[in-house]
């Protein structure tokens, strides 16, 4: 059993489906079977039978195409018996999923259409991440969708948070080879000069801040003020 038969079929009982998997059929007399059918879900309800055949592989579309002919040609010879006795439908929907590659110009394949792992996700993302855990939890029973939920769920911090932007920038800034101007003196330092008092990236170097709070100790507020301002009138006016 693969990853993606498992997210598939997964995904399909959560949506009602009756599902089937790793189902051989056409038994050969002298042994063995025909051919072995990955996952095959039914939802009575809306009358629709689908055929999914899952797949890691990294073949050329010309070989896939043949590996595939095969596969759903068994299914649509097989899959009416298994439903024996059942009303389903005539048309067996067969879809090629894949995990690699991309499908630009493929987007069928021996008569069944082409999903990427991406397209599963995105079908899967879309309803789920509606779905609060703490209001509707998916049920234990599907522990990828389950996961995929929680994912949903802490996007923000995940995938898109600005903290996660800031502190990329915190470690680019910190490398050695960076540094900045001295709001103060207006000379060039290594980042490890704005690194200080629990803080990285001040807009003081380590001298002038400690030049400053020397003044504004001594003399407050406005003296530091004047101390700001005189300092970057030497270097900014020139
Ligand atoms: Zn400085």
């Amino acid at each position: 059993m693969n990853h993606l038969e498992q997210l598939v079929s997964e995904w399909y009982e959560f949506q009602g489906y009756f599902v089937r998997r790793n189902v051989h059929v056409g038994k050969r007399l002298n042994g063995g079977w025909e051919c072995e059918l990955d996952v095959i879900a039914f939802n009575p309800s809306k009358k629709h039978l689908v055929h999914i055949e899952p797949s890691m592989d990294a073949n050329s579309w010309a070989k896939r195409e043949e590996r595939y002919a095969k596969k759903f040609e068994a299914g649509r010879k097989y899959i009416p018996e298994l439903f024996d006795g059942i009303d389903i439908p005539k048309h067996i929907e067969q879809i090629a999923l894949f995990g690699l590659g991309s499908k630009t110009n493929n987007s069928m394949l021996a008569g069944g259409h082409v999903w990427l792992a991406s397209d599963l996700l995105l079908q899967i993302t879309k309803t789920l991440k509606k779905l609060r855990v703490e209001k509707a939890a998916v049920s234990e029973q599907f522990p990828l969708l389950r996961t995929i939920q929680f994912v949903c769920q802490h996007e923000g911090i995940l995938f898109k948070d600005k903290s996660l932007k800031n502190s990329n920038r915190k470690v680019n800034f910190m490398n050695n080879d960076n540094g900045k101007t001295c709001s103060i003196c207006g000379e060039w330092q290594k980042s490890d000069e704005y690194a200080y008092g629990n803080r990285i990236n001040r807009s003081y170097c380590k001298k002038c801040n400690k030049e400053e709070r020397r003044i504004y100790a001594k003399e407050g507020v406005e003296a530091a003020r004047v101390y700001r301002e005189n300092q970057r009138a030497k270097w900014k006016n020139s």
